[in-house]
């Protein structure tokens, strides 16, 4: 998912701790039904992060100081690429309805 889908939101003063972090990417895969191989955090400079064909998905570090519903959003968009490669008709109604289920 490119930077530029950036919010304008300011950054949290607090930082989630990785574990946290890891462990809300974890509920999120049960939630969607994949298994993600790997999950990185790290300073990413174009990006907030990445999955690779193998499973292995990678966030960037910034999005530890961002709001839940983006690091949400975020999230949820890697782990859906697990499913569908693209950004199809049926990735996106996916999309919006785990979020909406958030909420
Ligand atoms: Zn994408």
């Amino acid at each position: 998912m490119k930077k530029k889908a950036a919010p304008g939101w300011a950054p949290l003063e607090e930082m989630v701790p990785v574990e946290v972090f890891k462990a809300e990417v974890l509920a999120w895969a049960q939630r969607i039904g994949v298994t993600p191989k790997e999950i990185h955090v790290r300073p990413m400079k174009r990006k907030w992060a990445s999955c690779s064909s193998a499973g292995r998905l990678t966030f960037d570090a910034d999005l530890l100081r961002q709001p839940a519903e983006f690091r949400a959003e975020v999230i949820v968009h890697e782990l859906l690429h697990l499913k569908i490669p693209n950004h199809g008709p049926l990735f996106r109604t996916l999309l919006k309805a785990y979020l909406a289920e958030r909420r």
